[in-house]
Formats: C-alpha cells, sequence, structure tokens
C-alpha cells in the first residue's frame, strides 16, 4: 500500500459518497424517510484510530441527516469477549463526543436467530455437518474451481433439527459439529458455498452465561441483527464488500418469515479503513502488546487506541480534524501518521498553555545578579489566543536550562549558549556565558554567565539583536517532575507488510524513554489529568492520571516540528 499524503489545506467540500446515497434515498423516500445507522463493535478489545473513524461515519451521519445511531454489541464469541471492553467502548465513543439513542447487544437476538436457523433446516436451506472446520474448509474449492458437496449435506432435515438441537444442549464438545447454510458449492463467491452459520462454543458468556452452546457466526448474525433493529444504512469497512451478497442472501430468507415488514431493508455500504504508518491495528495484536507487556496496557500512550491517543493528550477535536481530512473513499490506503500528528499540534497551538520545562536540567549561575533577589516576570499564557491570559514566573541569580541548550566548543551556527556569546533567555534578560565547572570525569555540572539589565524583555534595550532564545526555570522556583518522552512504536512504515518477520521484531527500542530528573515552572503544582501544555521549544505535553501533586508526570503528545520526516530524508 502506498502512505497517501494530504495537504493540510485539502478540505473537502463537496459530499461523499456515503453522504450522496444518503440524500439520495432520503430524498426518494426510501424506508419511510428514515435513517438509521449503528455502531457495531465486537467487545473483544479496546477501540482504536480506525474504529474512531467507522464511529465518525454512523454517528457523524445520523445527526448531520437529523437520524438516529444505536450502539451494537456483536457479541456472539464468548471466549474472546468481556464485560471490560464493553465499559471501555462506551467511555471511547462518548468521549469523542457522541451519544448513541439506544443500546443493543447481538445476544439480544440468540432466541431469534435460533428460531429462524430453525426454520432454515425445516426448509432444507440448512443441515448439521460433522466434519471437523479443517475438513469443511479443504473442501471449499477455489474462486475457479467448485467446491466439494459435504457427506452430511443431504441428511434427513429430522436428523438436522435433532443435532442442531444437542449442539446447544451442552453434550456436544466444541468443533464435532456445525450448522451450515444449505446454498450452493459452486458460487463464484466463496461465502456462499455453504457457509458455517453455528458452531459450538462452552465458554460463558459475559451476558447470557451459560443459557447457550450454539453461536451463530458473523454472518448470520450482523445483518440480521440489522434488520431486526430497523437500520436503515449498515456502514462498513470494505472487506466485507464480498459478504455483502450473503448479508441480502439471509435477510432475503428472513423476510420471506415476515411479511409485514412490507419493503424495508437494511442496506450495506462499505468505504475504506483507516489504516496508520507505524503501528499495527489489528485487535490480535494489540492483544498480544498488551498481555506480553510490551506495553503498560490498552492504554498506553503509545498504543493506537482512542484510551492510549487520550492518554498520550489527543483532544477529540484533534481526531475528528485527522479523519475529516483522510475522508471516505471506495480504496484501502495507509494514512501518515504525520497527519494525525499534525492535527493534534494544530489543535494544540490554539489551545495549549505555554510553560517553561527543562527536560535534562544543567545550573545556570548569573553570577552578577544579586543572591536573594527573585524578580516576577510575565509570561503569555498563549500568543495564538487573543483572550488568553497570563502567568507570573520567577527570575533568580540561580536558574536551568537544558544540558542540550549548552556546548563548550560549540560550531558557527549553533545559536544556543557557548562561552563568550550572548543568548537571551526567555521573557527575562540577555546573558552572556563566561565558563564553566566541571567534575572529575570532566561533565559539566555548572555554566555561568553574567546579565545585561538593561536587556530586560519589554524595555527598550531588549531589541538588541541575539541569535537564540533559551527558556529556563528557577532552581528554587520550578518543582521536580517525570517526563516520558513518547515516540512511534514500530520502526518501519508498515509493520503488517513485512510478512517474514514477527511483529515485536519490529519495535522502536526507544520509543519511550523517562526523563524523571525534569524540572518544571510552579505554575503546573496544581494540574489535573489530561490537562495539555506547550512546554516552551520542546513540545505538547499533557498530565499522566498516575500524576499527584508532588510527584507530577508528564507525558509527551508531539514535538514541535516533525522531527521523523527530517531522519526520513537525510
Ligand atoms: P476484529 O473483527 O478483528 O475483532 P475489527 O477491527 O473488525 O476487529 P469490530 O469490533 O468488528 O473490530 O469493528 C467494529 C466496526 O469498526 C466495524 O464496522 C468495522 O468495519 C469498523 N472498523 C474496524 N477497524 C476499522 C478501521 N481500521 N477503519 C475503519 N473502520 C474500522
Ligand atoms: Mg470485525
Amino acid at each position: 500500500m502506498s502512505v497517501e499524503n494530504h495537504s493540510n489545506e485539502e478540505i473537502k467540500k463537496s459530499l461523499n459518497f456515503v453522504e450522496q446515497i444518503i440524500e439520495k434515498d432520503l430524498a426518494e423516500g426510501k424506508n419511510d424517510g428514515r435513517l438509521q445507522t449503528r455502531f457495531p463493535p465486537e467487545p473483544n478489545g479496546y477501540l482504536h484510530i480506525g474504529h474512531a473513524k467507522a464511529i465518525c461515519m454512523n454517528f457523524g451521519i445520523a445527526k448531520q441527516y437529523g437520524g438516529i445511531c444505536n450502539l451494537r454489541f456483536d457479541d456472539t464469541n464468548p471466549s474472546k469477549e468481556d464485560v471490560e471492553y464493553v465499559d471501555s467502548i462506551m467511555e471511547n465513543i462518548q468521549w469523542l463526543g457522541f451519544q448513541w439513542k439506544d443500546i443493543y447487544y447481538a445476544s439480544d437476538y440468540f432466541q431469534q436467530l435460533y428460531d429462524f436457523a430453525v426454520e432454515l433446516i425445516k426448509s432444507n436451506k440448512a443441515y448439521v455437518d460433522e466434519q471437523s472446520s479443517e475438513e469443511i474448509a479443504k473442501q471449499k474449492g477455489t474462486p475457479t474451481q467448485p467446491g466439494i458437496d459435504s457427506p452430511y449435506r443431504d441428511r434427513p432435515v429430522e436428523e438436522s433439527l435433532r443435532l442442531f438441537e444437542s449442539m446447544n444442549s451442552g453434550n456436544v464438545p466444541e468443533g464435532a459439529m456445525v450448522l451450515r447454510a444449505k446454498i450452493d458449492m459452486a458460487n463464484s463467491n466463496m461465502h456462499f458455498r455453504d457457509p458455517i452459520i453455528y458452531r459450538v462454543i462452552h465458554h460463558p458468556h459475559h451476558r447470557t452465561g451459560t443459557q447457550w452452546k450454539a453461536y451463530p457466526m458473523y454472518d448470520f448474525a450482523h445483518g440480521q441483527s440489522d434488520y431486526f433493529e430497523g437500520v436503515t444504512h449498515s456502514l462498513c469497512t470494505l472487506e466485507f464488500v464480498v459478504h455483502r451478497p450473503l448479508y441480502d442472501y439471509f435477510i432475503d430468507e428472513l423476510k420471506t418469515f415476515k411479511p409485514e415488514d412490507g419493503e424495508y431493508r437494511p442496506q450495506q455500504i462499505e468505504f475504506n479503513r483507516l489504516n496508520l504508518t507505524y503501528t499495527v491495528m489489528s485487535k490480535r495484536k494489540l492483544l498480544q502488546l498488551v498481555n506480553e507487556n510490551i506495553v503498560s496496557g490498552w492504554d498506553d500512550p503509545r498504543m493506537p487506541t482512542i484510551s492510549g491517543l487520550r492518554r498520550r493528550g489527543y483532544t477529540p477535536e484533534s481526531i475528528h480534524k485527522f479523519i475529516d481530512k483522510i475522508g471516505y473513499t471506495k480504496f484501502e490506503a495507509l494514512n501518515d501518521i504525520a497527519l494525525l500528528e499534525y492535527s493534534i499540534r494544530e489543535d494544540l497551538n490554539v489551545k495549549a498553555k505555554r510553560v517553561s520545562a527543562v527536560i535534562d536540567p544543567v545550573k545556570l549561575i548569573i553570577t552578577n545578579y544579586p543572591e536573594g533577589v527573585v524578580e516576577k516576570l510575565e509570561a503569555i499564557d498563549n500568543p495564538e489566543d487573543e483572550n488568553s491570559g497570563t502567568h507570573e514566573i520567577e527570575f533568580a541569580r540561580e536558574l536551568y536550562i537544558e544540558k542540550d541548550d549548552f556546548m563548550e566548543n560549540a560550531p558557527k551556527k549553533f545559536f544556543r549558549m557557548t562561552p563568550g556569546e550572548e543568548v537571551r533567555l526567555k521573557h527575562a534578560y540577555i546573558v552572556r556565558c563566561t565558563g564553566v565547572k566541571k567534575d572529575d570525569e570532566g561533565n559539566i555540572v555548572e555554566i555561568y554567565a553574567e546579565y545585561d539589565p538593561a536587556t530586560k524583555s519589554g524595555m527598550p534595550e531588549s531589541n538588541r539583536k541575539v541569535k537564540g532564545t533559551l527558556h529556563w526555570v528557577s532552581v528554587d522556583h520550578s518543582l521536580p517532575a517525570e517526563v516520558r518522552l513518547y515516540d512511534r512504536l514500530f520502526n518501519v512504515e508498515d509493520p503488517s507488510a513485512e510478512k517474514d518477520k514477527d511483529f515485536r521484531e519490529l519495535l522502536n527500542p526507544n520509543s519511550l524513554v523517562i526523563k524523571k530528573e525534569a524540572r518544571v515552572e510552579k505554575v503546573l503544582a496544581d494540574v489535573k489529568a489530561f490537562e495539555n501544555f506547550q512546554f516552551q521549544r520542546i513540545g505538547y505535553f499533557n498530565v499522566d492520571p498516575d500524576s499527584k501533586p508532588g510527584k507530577l508526570i508528564f507525558n509527551r503528545t508531539v514535538s514541535l516540528k516533525d522531527s521523523w520526516s527530517k531522519i526520513k530524508n537525510k
């Protein structure tokens, strides 16, 4: 897959293809002018940014056209599902700013689906197969070669009825039998070659407990659930295109039992998935990262999950912007994570308060500044927001600056601190470096400088030209903090494309660097979890939920500039 590059100015103005279909259907009065969508997650993991796209589509379109969108849990596989996932899914949807009308569960329809399966058996359109799923797969044929009939295909209806009942009784071991729809073993659409519609699972279900042992497969549950609920437009991703004829087939069959429903039928429409560079999106792989402690949990800030993005400092608005930018099409593509990062920078640029934090501190002593004097300086909260206020920062004789902002023997273009040269300390004075103190191993432990009192920010002399401006905090007026520098989880653009490698070999070993000695300005003493800030000159950071007053923890959401494209282009 190639990476899609959208220019930031590229804003869609025309209707996307789904909106076009819906406007036409509404104009024609189809489904009595109703618009009903659903978001149908399987509660077998946390939602990821790909799901956010499906959420924005389903909830967004219902909102846009005055329709309704329900939340339906596709809970047909109890062995992989859990209430923890149900809860996180509801939380994530609301955090994104959407509200469902009703909540449904596919398990609400187990009885109806079971009854429908019995009807199909009675009409000789389904049979119990006692072969293993491997044997059944072997008989499927290929797209150009017809499949082979199961030896059980023509077994008497009564026998299938009895066996289907026993599949649900608990007496049949898992894998010993399945129920198959009897359709067409030669159909060019492989999904019509007597698809499995029921299987036996003994694992208790998180809602129905041990009531059921026979569970419907996705293709036998999804369309019918849409139908039972009155969904008009069943929006899903492109991999379901090949399932659509079967979706329609089961609805046709179901409608033969429901003449009272008239013309109504749900319509499946597919759009492209969201795929992101430098990450994996399969729930199976994400679960593996969690179970093997490669990440700290589903909400680890490196995870592409909605909970992870939130903990990383992403806002709902930034996710909406990103999804708007990539749009909805009929073609699969790989979306550039740089565009997601651009979206959060753009959002936080106008929202985040500017503060000073020194992540790798070294002491700077202003030797000609009087001891014991503390000056209160004014810092603008956000120059990009005309309504924003100011806050105070203290300037004193002993400061911290970043180790990286000093170099003893600097090349010409190093516009930071180096002996003999001047730099500005942001909001404060121009200082000239006069020397350093080193320990026995040659490490710099203190840097010395002299300030020029006439160059205080805002005073006429302050216009003197210096090439660099550094951020700093006062030693006595700053707070200790832990800063977690997060980066991309994988080193390669498309980990899933590297078929001959285990995806865990492709992890970025530097995706988390923890800085325990950071110092931040005092205004951050009482921050709340998830609050966003710009650490001046460094990047956007947010408050980790584990942060406490006295033990502050900040996560790097994103650097100020895209450093990866620079590395890549070297
Ligand atoms: P799996 O079926 O492997 O458990 P899934 O990602 O398909 O995982 P579901 O819970 O079945 O997860 O997905 C719910 C809805 O979200 C589906 O309608 C699906 O089409 C949509 N969806 C899932 N992944 C993406 C994605 N990457 N981009 C857009 N929509 C997605
Ligand atoms: Mg799925």
